[in-house]
């Protein structure tokens, strides 16, 4: 129960029942020095009772019995070090790439509805809970409970009537932190929720800092921050408070035993039930027995809050990840759309869309803003898949492709290039993981980028800001189409760009583009119909629906909105500001 509960692996959960044993033998070693106290009382306390003389050997015997005590207890404390915080780190390491990985194989629409903030807090905050739990809680709660129930049981033998004292108020302090387990995982839950909201105006602080700076906004901006940080404080101190008072009010329960064992205890003195040396051992043994007993208290609140953490932990990976064959090959690169419907949200954006993009050709998707074309293309590449209908590639429904395996035959070229913050060529080879220097080289010059590289202060080994930020618009595009060519994948998915770029960029644009669709299946996303004029088809999107097909020709002599889109781009070409 408890694996599932921490969402452990079989060797996290070896290795937390190992832990506990250690808790259990440091604590037990504990006992030893406490033994040899309670050796000491009787030995020094014996002249007293049966009047006989002191000792002292055993005394002496007593004195090396502790400092050997000391020696165990620092050997068993080492060990519990290394059984419960080394396992601890290694086993939050093995759920966070675990995470990682199965978030990767999580279809987009996953993240549709998730923002990215929520899922850092997943794989950051909430194993760190449950690494927190495995280093400082749940080893500590189990070798105490340990310790706790051998006491019972030892002091239960040795005279019931005094140990039946010493515990009876136990159930009444558990049974307090239990009966508030509700309460706690309520409150529990707010503060993590208000610390997500902080991780988000954070980050929406941090990532806008552009605008706050050019607008003046620091004062409504922060305004925001301030107020999520306030509320975070404020569900902090409700939910430590409401744990800490149960704590104390347990504690308080508990330690009311050590007055239960005196009066008990006299009242056995008096009656002759037991001698004045158990008594005393009892009284030295109560206020001892309750530290673990305590420790066991203050962790099963935490306990709780970890498991806050811990469901959202199992809610994600419960998320059923894209799945299919992982090592199908296509007989050819036709791709064919039949009766495909899609929806984002509840609402289709795509109705019923049959289309057929042959192999070795340039088939354009146009239409105005919003009528499809970018979903079409996700869902040719499987980013997403579709509400009903299939996709075929190859003859082969993708539904039925692994999409990593899918990926091996595609390669994009999107308006947003992403660069990582890494020199030039390792960006280009992002493209094929283990092209060779001259495989870059080539792609590059394929691609037009080798003039400009070489410009660059160390030319292919000049690191580029974080996202490409010293780059142009038109150079990252090239960058881009390099790492498509690299690829040599059989299927290119272009994302035209809708900036417009200065006439020299464009033709060296388009002379890269040249380069990549030769003997290629491609599919472009077109916002201007100039440059796709020459396309071997044209699919015209309307609010989702196919309107038509055809080439640019055809098109432009029967259908309307072709025409018409056409017309307002040719009149706009022109644009200019004047005065
Ligand atoms: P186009 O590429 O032709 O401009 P899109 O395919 O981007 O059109 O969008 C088609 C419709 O789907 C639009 O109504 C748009 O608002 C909606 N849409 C696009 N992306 C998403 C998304 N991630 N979540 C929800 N709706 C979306």
């Amino acid at each position: 129960m408890l694996k599932d509960m921490m969402g452990l692996s079989e060797q996290g959960y070896k290795n937390l029942k190992r832990a506990a044993l250690a808790v259990f033998l440091a604590n037990l070693t504990l006992l030893f020095p406490f033994a040899v106290i309670i050796g000491l009382i009787i030995t020094l306390l014996e002249p007293l009772t049966s009047g006989g003389p002191l000792d002292t050997a055993r005394l002496w015997l007593l004195l090396g019995g502790g400092l050997a005590a000391a020696g165990v207890y620092i050997a068993a404390f080492k060990n519990e070090y290394k059984k419960t915080y080394r396992v601890a780190y290694t086993e939050a390491e093995k759920i966070r790439l675990e995470v990682a990985e199965h978030i990767r194989k999580l279809p987009l629409s996953f993240f549709n509805n998730k923002d990215l903030s929520e899922l850092t807090a997943n794989m950051m905050a909430d194993c760190a809970s449950v690494e927190h739990t495995m280093s400082h809680v749940a080893p500590q709660m189990l070798g105490d409970i340990a310790i706790a129930a051998l006491a019972c049981l030892l002091l239960g033998i040795y005279d019931w009537r005094m140990a039946l004292a010493l515990f009876i108020a136990l159930p009444l302090a558990f049974g307090l932190i239990f009966l508030s387990r509700k309460a706690q995982e309520k409150f529990g839950e707010r503060h993590v929720l208000a610390k997500l909201r902080v991780s988000d105006q954070v980050q929406e602080y941090l990532e806008g800092i552009k605008v706050v700076k050019a607008f003046g906004l620091s004062g409504e901006k922060s305004v925001a921050l301030e107020r999520s940080l306030r509320d975070m404080k404020k569900e902090a101190v409700k939910f430590e408070g409401l744990a800490g008072t149960f704590i104390t009010l347990a504690s308080m329960i508990l330690q009311a035993g050590v007055g239960l064992v005196t009066i008990v205890g006299v009242s056995l003195l008096t009656s002759g039930g037991i001698d004045v040396i158990t008594l005393l051992a009892f009284i030295v043994i109560s206020a001892k027995i309750y530290g673990p007993i305590t420790v066991i208290l203050t962790l099963l609140p935490e306990f709780f809050y970890m498991l806050v953490s811990q469901r959202r932990m199992q809610a994600l990976r419960r998320e059923t990840p894209m799945r299919g064959a992982e090592d199908f090959v296509p007989a050819d690169f036709a791709i064919e759309l039949k009766n495909v419907c899609f929806a984002y949200n509840e609402d289709d954006v795509l109705h019923n869309i049959s289309l057929h993009i042959p192999q070795n050709s340039v088939t354009a998707l146009v239409g105005p803003s919003g009528s499809g074309k970018s979903t079409v293309s996700r869902l040719i590449d499987r980013f997403w898949d579709v509400k009903s209908g299939e996709i075929l590639l190859g003859g082969k429904n993708i539904r039925e492709i692994d999409p990593e395996n899918l990926m091996r035959y595609m390669s994009f070229v999107f308006q947003d290039v992403v660069l990582f913050n890494d020199t030039v060529m390792n960006n280009i080879r992002i493209g094929k993981q283990d092209a060779s220097d001259d495989e870059i080289y080539a792609a590059a010059k394929a691609a037009r980028c080798d003039e400009f590289i070489k410009e660059m202060p160390d030319g292919y080994n000049t690191v580029i800001g974080e996202n490409g930020s010293t780059l142009s618009g038109g150079e990252r595009q090239r960058i881009s189409i390099a790492r498509a060519l690299l690829k040599n994948a059989p299927v290119v998915l272009l994302d035209e760009a809708t900036a417009s770029l200065d006439p020299e960029n464009e033709v060296l644009i388009q002379e890269a583009i040249s380069e990549l669709v030769k003997e290629r299946t491609v599919i472009v996303i077109a916002h201007r119909l100039r440059t796709v004029m020459g396309a071997d088809k044209i699919a015209v999107l309307e609010n989702g629906r196919l309107a038509d097909s055809g080439s640019g020709e055809e098109l432009l002599a029967r259908n309307e909105l072709f025409a018409r889109l056409y017309k307002i781009q040719q009149d706009s070409l022109g644009w200019s500001v004047r005065k």
